[in-house]
């Protein structure tokens, strides 16, 4: 797991960027910095509400957008359509996700230049960057 436990830079770079910190903007950034799983709006909003009172969906929205704008976290596409969000990898990192808890994982290293090319070749394209999201079932739903 490459995710982040300590969110002190996380609160710096928001307000660093004029974010100013409430007590309900800080417990969603506390889920979303510490989550293994992909997790929407919704479910942020659900956790976050457990640790301080009075926050509102608004405030989850606001931070999240924030917080992706300040590229501390990164959207993933999910199979419902739902967007989800995760901290977001360090450097080029792949995403493997899973389709039923939303446990994710970053991976390194992919090797398929070789299809990049051919792809690139085919369609006369020059291929500068890859978005590469994996789904599946993880270990703990496959035994359920
Ligand atoms: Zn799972
Ligand atoms: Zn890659």
């Amino acid at each position: 797991m490459i995710f982040i436990m300590d969110t002190k830079p996380w609160l710096t770079c928001l307000q660093q960027n004029g974010y100013r910190l409430t007590a309900t903007r800080k417990a969603v950034v506390e889920i979303i910095a510490q989550t293994e799983n992909a997790l929407n709006p919704l479910e942020v909003y659900e956790q976050a509400r457990r640790r301080t009172r009075g926050l509102g969906l608004v405030t989850v929205y606001r931070t999240l957008e924030k917080l992706e704008e300040t590229g501390l976290i990164q959207r993933v596409h999910q199979p419902g359509g739902c967007n989800a969000y995760l901290p977001s990898a360090h450097g080029h990192q792949h995403l493997i996700i899973c389709q039923q808890c939303g446990h994710a994982e970053y991976f390194e290293g992919d090797d398929m230049q070789g299809l990049f090319e051919q792809v690139a070749n085919q369609h006369g394209f020059h291929i500068r960057e890859h978005w590469l999201q994996l789904f599946g079932t993880c270990r703990d739903c496959q035994k359920n």
